[in-house]
């Protein structure tokens, strides 16, 4: 029987992060995969290959639109779905070999295959019994269908079927206006599918500020998105070949139905954590379902922690790889910590919108004095060169101390330009600090450090 000082359960971004660093810390380290290849849902079916496909069809969308006006002349270029899918396929397989070659070079070994937990200390994957002094759960999460929609990837499909249609949809109708529906329903609509996507809420992306929700809503809607909000699906049904959705809208209760060729179910997702034998273990749960650990990701049981989106918190990648790397710290005696208050989180659209910390709503409701400083990129030379001016940045800091709550960014590398916010934040700095860090010029982060001017005496190009 092998013996570990860790054994993690999932090798995806909250896993491998987890392995790598307790390996790094000297402790001898397995994790354990039952996908053919590293890297769990972000790097086979999620982040990485959405942004493959993002990135194609923005091309494309550039060519269409932009490339005439810049003096680029020619025919268009037409789509080959085929190969765009085999680029995107040899982004994953770059991403995936790449953590297969960090393991080899960390010493940690790969378990092929399921885990079980059948007793405290163990791991059982196959016929093999594995013995470990600490357990790291970290087997993510899987898609949320709604009552009475089955997913067969084929015509109903989750995220991880429509990275891997076999052809471009005529029409698509997405079940969700968060980040999974806006992301692939923004891709398929820059081929040419009609595009419409159903929110039960009255407003898009929940969670995110309102203003630039609202904002973010109306170019998606220039770019051809049909959103309706307010809309509740009753049901989804896959004909033969097409598929039959049926909503209510929930201001006068009047039923409605759409055909599309593929229906995207994007309504959010649940822990993975069938087949584990936390039943027997006795491992508490939130009322959510997720496993729950206290401060330190431990669970209720001895020597067993857990990570990433098989917990509370957003279910992003990157808060799973810091908690991996928390987790790891704590197993080798120092003290990891995460910061939740300084998450980011980003769409990976274009425009791209960024998010981190406080927004106007949560504020008002925790009764908070604040002030607003907003930046539009139309007011930024390098946003309108790229023709990218659509958006803005605004940064929300303490009415007293000036001391920076939160910032929304929607624009050109919104995704890149939060993180100068999250730095600043994590030193507690305040608006007038970012105000006077020089920013170089020409570049799209002048118009971060203009928000952080309009909290004060004022933007110097609005
Ligand atoms: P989500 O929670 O972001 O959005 C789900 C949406 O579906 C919500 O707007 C919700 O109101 C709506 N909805 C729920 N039931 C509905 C119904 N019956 N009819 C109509 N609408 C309904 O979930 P998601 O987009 O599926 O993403 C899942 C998770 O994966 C999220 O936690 C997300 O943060 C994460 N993710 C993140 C990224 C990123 O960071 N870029 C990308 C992909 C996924």
């Amino acid at each position: 029987m092998a013996s570990y000082d860790v054994i993690i359960i999932g090798a995806g971004p909250g896993g491998y992060v987890c392995a790598i660093r307790c390996a790094q810390l000297g402790l001898k380290t397995a994790c354990v995969e039952g996908r053919e290849t590293l890297g769990g849902t972000c790097l086979n079916v999620g982040c990485i290959p959405s942004k493959a496909l993002l990135h194609a069809s923005h091309q494309l969308h550039e060519s269409q639109h932009n490339f005439e006006k810049m003096g680029l002349k020619g025919a268009a270029p037409k789509v080959d779905w085929t190969q765009m899918l085999a680029y995107k396929d040899e982004v994953i397989a770059q991403n995936t070999k790449g953590i297969e070659f960090l393991f080899k070079k960390n010493k940690i070994d790969w378990i092929k295959g399921w885990a079980t937990i059948p007793e405290p200390g163990l791991v059982q994957v196959g016929d093999e019994t594995h013995k470990a002094k600490n357990i790291v759960i970290a087997t993510g999460s899987e898609p949320a269908t709604l009552p009475g929609i089955e997913i067969d990837e084929k015509i109903i499909v989750s995220s991880t079927g429509a990275l891997s249609l076999p052809k471009i949809p005529k029409k698509l109708v997405v079940i969700g206006a968060g980040v999974i529906g806006l992301e692939l329903g923004s891709v398929y609509a820059r081929l040419g599918t009609q595009v419409t996507v159903l929110e039960y809420l009255d407003q898009i992306t929940p969670g995110l500020d309102a203003e630039i929700a609202r904002s973010f809503r109306s170019i998606l809607k220039k770019q051809g998105l049909e959103i309706i909000t307010g809309a509740a699906v009753q049901s989804a049904e896959a004909l033969k070949t097409k598929a039959k959705v049926t909503y209510r809208l929930r201001k006068d209760d009047s039923e409605h139905q759409l055909d599309a060729d593929v229906v995207l179910v994007a309504t959010g997702r649940k822990p993975f954590t069938q087949g584990l034998g936390l039943d027997a273990l006795g491992v508490a749960l939130t009322q959510h379902g997720q496993i729950a650990t206290d401060g330190q990701y431990k669970t209720s049981v001895s020597g067993l922690y857990a990570i990433g989106d098989a917990i509370e918190g957003p279910m992003l990648a990157h808060k799973a790889e810091d908690e991996g790397m928390a987790v790891a710290e704590i197993l080798a005696g120092q003290k990891g910590h995460v910061n939740y208050g300084v998450i980011p989180g980003v769409i990976y659209t274009a425009p791209e919108v960024a998010a981190v910390g406080a927004t106007e709503e949560s504020l008002k409701e925790a009764g908070r004095a604040y002030k607003v400083g907003k930046f539009s990129f139309m007011g930024n030379g390098r946003a309108k060169a790229m023709f990218a001016a659509d958006g803005f940045v605004k940064i929300l800091a303490d009415a007293e101390t000036d001391r920076i709550l939160g910032a929304h960014i929607l624009g050109p590398n919104a995704g890149d330009l939060i993180h100068e916010i999250c730095v600043a934040m994590e030193f507690g700095a305040s608006a007038e600090d970012l105000a006077r860090t020089c920013h170089a010029h020409p570049t799209c982060s002048e118009a971060v450090r203009e928000a952080a001017l309009a909290c004060g005496d004022g933007a110097i190009h609005s």
